[in-house]
């Protein structure tokens, strides 16, 4: 949907609703909850403002665990939405039934491309090699964006320390036609561990092999320790995000 729209009495541009209300009111949330903790965002998203319109969207990484275990202590029916690719490291898809279990999450949605367009898209499964983004596009941007239709707004994982666009987010955002909650924007590294020690959360598995950032295993490599967090991802490509936070 453009965000700009046509007036149709006069043929002059006008803005759609999404540049205003949506943005006023992402605006509007960030200001006033611009000093609570993540916890308090998720709550007010969750039980206050979006209530039964929210969803999360988890890729069951490596740092995860933390925001799934935040929002199983507000609402464990929530739905998580975990974008089934095709592409995941085998202990991705271990780790995603292992820990939904554990924190009692009972909404888990794997979304899939459709088999009919993955067929005719990517036949030989092979898109990766050739184009990425093309390859993101049908994998994972499509198919959330047909997630969330049914949603007014989605919580991410997202934090300022990852770098690149995230150093300035806010904990509310407005996309054209979602908001999206981002309630660890100020979390660092070392606050995420010391989460998962207090909480004794599972690890998932590579983390321990060297890969502080885990997507696709095409596009996913290790890397060393003191390199940015993101830094295995579609590692050799000027390519750093797979296109979902583009979309509603
Ligand atoms: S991360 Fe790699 S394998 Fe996964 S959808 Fe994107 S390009 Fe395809």
């Amino acid at each position: 949907m453009s965000a700009i729209a046509s007036n149709l009495d006069t043929g002059s541009p006008v803005a759609a609703p999404s540049d205003t209300a949506l943005s006023a009111r992402a605006r509007r949330l960030a200001m006033q909850h611009s000093s609570a903790d993540a916890l308090e965002i998720l709550r007010v998203a969750i039980k206050e403002e979006f209530s039964g319109k929210i969803a999360l969207v988890s890729s069951f990484g490596a740092e995860s665990a933390a925001l799934l275990h935040l929002v199983a202590l507000i609402d464990k029916d929530i739905p998580v939405v975990f974008l089934e690719t095709g592409k995941h490291f085998a202990q991705t898809v271990s780790y995603r039934k292992k820990l939904a279990a554990n924190l009692g999450l009972t909404n888990v949605r794997d979304i899939a491309p459709d088999a009919a367009v993955l067929g005719s898209r990517d036949p030989q499964g092979d898109l990766w090699k050739r184009d990425a983004d093309a390859c993101c596009t049908l994998r994972k941007v499509e198919p959330l964006g047909a997630a969330l239709e049914e949603f007014d707004a989605w919580i991410t994982g997202r934090k300022q320390f990852h770098g690149g666009g995230r150093i300035n987010l806010p904990a509310f955002e407005a996309s054209e036609t979602h908001i999206k909650v981002n309630p660890l924007i100020r979390w660092s590294k070392e606050a995420i561990g010391d989460y998962f020690t207090e909480n004794d959360l599972p690890a998932h598995p590579l983390t321990t092999q060297g890969y502080p950032s885990i997507g696709c295993w095409p596009c996913t490599h290790p890397a060393r320790a003191d390199d940015d967090v993101r830094a295995g991802r579609w590692r050799g490509a000027a390519k750093t995000e797979c296109g979902i936070h583009g979309i509603g």
